[in-house]
């Protein structure tokens, strides 16, 4: 049985999500209005009290029955991803799986994560019992992008409901039905209504979503709307997450397995037709391997075929910017290895790679969000380092090297970097997923995701009367006295 998507559209202000390969309209959805988002919002958090009281047990058993149910409908989600992005059937299942390990670890893991701890109160209040409480934090407003429609709004809403909040989701206008199969089939599995609610609309509706009630926006999109977001965020003091582009690096150093970077380095460029954003957008290859490099990733590249290995712009206006990029490098005499400035073909780009691009270029320095790729020749590890770090970005990196790896990663600025490898922090649920820089700052996934999601409430009382009584007026010298030489006996 197919989950019914089926909005009463009757009155209301409308938009169309189109087939992003024949440009045909698909269906309307609801654009939801300022005082729609706020009804929304007002009924997420008429249901907070309910969420919240469950324990960490029960919400597990819900969250769990929720990846259940996508385990046995998964399909028919990712055939919903295939008609709203184009993307071949393989990744969009892949992006499901990976986001069901998500749900099914923050489920598990959220007591361990957030369950009240006890803490050493220290040798002066020695007396006191110090707790810290993790407070859920009431309704999480989640603004997801459409590259992966479901992996990453997913690691802030399975993230922010196991730690028991409320989720109030505005989806891309160009993955509308995705959004509200989400609710939808969370609503079905864990028969709850209102606990996880999907709005859907136009960047209106995602600002009103950052204006309403809601206690903290994880928003994940590009870097320019990310701003927007955060200073409508900070006219209410909402705290926010903010998920942005890259222009993430790839190192290869001398000592690296060539066959392997190419292949993966050739992917991460290119796979989704380059929309990713921990995609690989810069290659740096050590100059005494980097013809063999050069060489090797073209065999490969020429293999890749659009449509077939990967899909369309999904955002039909994205092709402008890629064109862009590529005009201008032809303009700077950049050498195009694969491709060429005309490798927009709407809706698709063919695989382009260009060779000893300017690092001043705006497809160096700008996300292009295509399948393409530049690679620079780098004289050492170290000038490697420093070209990775002068991007205005940080999410992600990955090097090839048997030998220098870790040295290289321990350098970089980012926020996440795969060693021999490329992508594969993303589905590992324990560890954090986000950037610096321009790329954003707060993180989902992993422990440190669950803490996103509440607030720290320190609870403290005494076992028993101390002997040094500080915080009254009736104190005693000698109270002071000790105190102070306890500290110069402890710190001195
Ligand atoms: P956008 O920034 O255009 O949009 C992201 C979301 O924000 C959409 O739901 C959009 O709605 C909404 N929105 C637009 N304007 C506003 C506003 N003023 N206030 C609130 N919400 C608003 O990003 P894209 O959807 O184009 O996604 C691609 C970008 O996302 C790339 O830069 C990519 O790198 C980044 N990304 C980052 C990830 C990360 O984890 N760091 C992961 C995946 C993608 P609408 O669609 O209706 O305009």
């Amino acid at each position: 049985m197919n989950l019914d998507l089926k909005q009463n559209l009757q009155g209301k202000s409308t938009f169309s999500k189109n087939n992003p390969i024949t440009g045909e309209r698909l269906a309307d959805y609801i654009n939801y209005s300022q005082y729609e988002v706020e009804d929304a919002v007002n009924n997420a958090q008429l249901m907070r009290a309910m969420w919240q009281q469950l324990s960490f047990y029960d919400r597990k058993v819900l969250l769990l029955q929720w990846a259940k149910y996508l385990a046995n409908n998964l399909e028919e989600l990712s055939s919903l991803v295939v008609r709203e992005t184009g993307k071949p059937d393989a990744d969009a299942a892949l992006e499901v799986a990976l986001a069901i390990e998500h749900i099914s670890w923050a489920a598990k893991n959220a007591k361990a994560v957030l369950e009240t701890q006890s803490r050493p109160s220290g040798i002066l209040l020695f007396n006191m019992d110090s707790k810290v409480q993790f407070m859920p934090l009431g309704v999480v407003g989640v603004i997801g992008p459409w590259n992966y429609p479901v992996f990453t709004p997913v690691g802030s809403i399975a993230y922010a409901l196991a730690a028991g909040n409320t989720v109030v989701f505005k989806p891309s206008e160009f993955t509308p039905a995705v959004g509200l199969w989400l609710a939808k089939s969370f609503e079905v599995a864990t028969k709850t209504k209102n606990v996880f609610i999907t709005i859907t609309g136009l960047a209106e509706t995602g600002k009103y979503l950052t204006e309403a009630a809601v206690n903290k926006i994880a928003f994940t999109g590009s870097t320019k709307t990310a701003k927007k977001v955060a200073a409508s965020c900070a006219q209410n003091m909402t705290p926010v997450i903010l998920e942005c582009g890259g222009k993430d690096p790839v190192i290869i150093a001398e000592d690296a397995d060539i066959s392997l970077a190419a292949e993966y380095a050739l992917w991460s460029a290119m796979a989704n037709a380059g929309q990713s954003c921990i995609g690989a957008e810069r290659i740096y290859v050590h100059e005494k391997v980097a013809d063999r490099f050069i060489t090797t990733i073209k065999k490969l590249a020429l293999e890749v075929k659009p449509g077939v290995s990967y899909g369309p712009a999904t955002m039909p206006s994205q092709l402008q910017v890629i064109e862009k990029h590529l005009k201008s490098a032809e303009a700077e005499g950049v050498n195009f290895l694969v491709g060429g400035p005309n490798s927009i073909q709407a809706p698709y780009v063919l695989p382009t790679i260009m060779l000893e691009v300017p690092e001043t270029s705006v497809a160096m320095t700008e996300e292009t969000f295509g399948p393409t790729i530049a690679i620079n020749k780098v004289k050492s590890n170290q000038h490697a380092v420093d070209l990775a770090n002068k991007s205005n970005f940080g999410l992600a990196a990955a090097v090839f090297s048997k030998k220098h790896a870790e040295e290289i990663a321990s350098q970089l600025e980012c926020g996440m970097v795969s060693i021999n490898s490329v992508f594969s922090f993303a589905g590992v649920a324990s560890i954090p997923f986000g950037g610096v820089k321009e790329s954003g700052y707060g993180r989902i996934h992993g422990p440190e995701g669950l803490l996103e999601f509440v607030s720290a409430k320190s609870i403290i009382k005494p076992k028993f009367q101390g002997p040094l009584k500080l915080t009254t007026f009736s104190r005693r010298r000698i109270a002071e006295k000790i105190t102070t030489k306890v500290i110069k006996w402890l710190h001195g």
